[in-house]
């Protein structure tokens, strides 16, 4: 039996999968994750000054394509940016450590309290199967705390930095950028799998599209699913007016979220990975309805902070 590095002697290892660089506009590369589905979510290269890189993957054998592809470019990450707390949006910032790393201050806040916290890698390895071995000793640095308009001030001069709280997680940012008119988005978008709401708030989010919609983006680079037209965040603001109607009509007529989501339709997330998820978005929003906590199948215990995947 010969040691695995960076695994469990003896265990397999689940293949990585494929990370493709898309070149979204003038400096700005997509590195889009495998399929996007749990635990795959993209990384953004701002090749501006600072060499800027959005979110870092789930794992440092994913991330390992950052550094590759700026290497390829003779450039060097300057700044990284963690849009929210979710590990697969972090994991890969072990491989930063000569650059700074910041956050929104209640990322960081999370952050602290979850990585090293016991009992995580095997709570990841549950909510992110595919994964399970890779994950055993899933481990990350925690960001700067610093405020969106100081990471604003950081970044490649004329990007702008867009906050949204208790939108998909407790604090989401999202990166516009005007002269480009493109929109990386963070977890605020998904193209072509189905977005999970369980550490944020249907309303909100579905409100938050609103937002992004305004700025009439040409490119939304989102945390999971390839680059995308504008069509994208229509797609999802449809969805999630979906979602928000099945919560009213259980609401209303006193039916178990099991009950409406057995008769949903999917509209335009009909053929969107991670299909399961929608059961968990509609209990959020009927939680929101009724002004009750959300106690769904994928709550975590009281007081721990979200270690999930999407
Ligand atoms: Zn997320």
């Amino acid at each position: 039996m010969t040691a695995v590095p960076g695994g469990v002697p003896g265990a397999s290892l689940e293949a990585v999968p494929e990370v493709r660089e898309v070149e979204v506009a003038d400096g700005v590369v997509a590195l889009v994750n495998g399929d996007g589905g749990a635990g795959q979510s993209n990384s953004v290269l701002l090749l501006g000054e600072p060499v800027t890189v959005v979110d870092t993957m789930l794992l440092p054998e994913m991330a390992a394509a950052i550094p590759a592809a700026l290497e390829r470019r003779g450039r060097r990450a300057g700044l990284v940016v963690n849009t929210h707390i979710h590990t697969d949006h972090i994991g890969g910032n072990l491989l930063f450590d000569d650059a700074p790393i910041v956050a929104h201050p209640r990322t960081v806040a999370g952050m602290r309290r979850m990585i090293g916290e016991r009992g995580l890698p095997a709570l990841l390895a549950k909510v992110m199967p595919g994964f399970a071995t890779r994950l055993a000793d899933w481990d990350s640095v925690a960001a700067e705390p610093v405020p969106p308009d100081g990471i604003e001030r950081a970044l490649p001069s004329g990007a702008k930095v867009l906050e949204f709280t208790d939108t998909h997680s407790a604090a989401d940012l999202a990166v516009w950028l005007p002269a480009q008119k493109v929109l990386v988005s963070g977890d605020l978008c998904f193209a072509g799998v189905t977005p999970l709401a369980v550490h944020g708030r249907v309303g909100r989010w579905r409100a938050a599209l609103d937002r992004l919609i305004a700025l009439e983006p040409a490119a939304v680079v989102p945390g999971h699913g390839g680059p995308a037209g504008p069509g994208v965040l229509h797609d999802l603001a449809d969805y999630f007016d979906r979602v928000l109607a099945a919560a009213r009509l259980a609401h209303a007529e006193d039916l178990p979220a099991e009950t409406v989501w057995a008769q949903f339709d999917p509209g335009p997330a009909a053929g969107w990975l991670e299909p399961e998820r929608t059961l968990v978005n509609i209990q959020v929003a009927l939680a929101e309805t009724t002004g009750k906590p959300f106690e769904g199948v994928h709550r975590v215990r009281q007081g721990q902070h979200p270690p999930h995947s999407h």
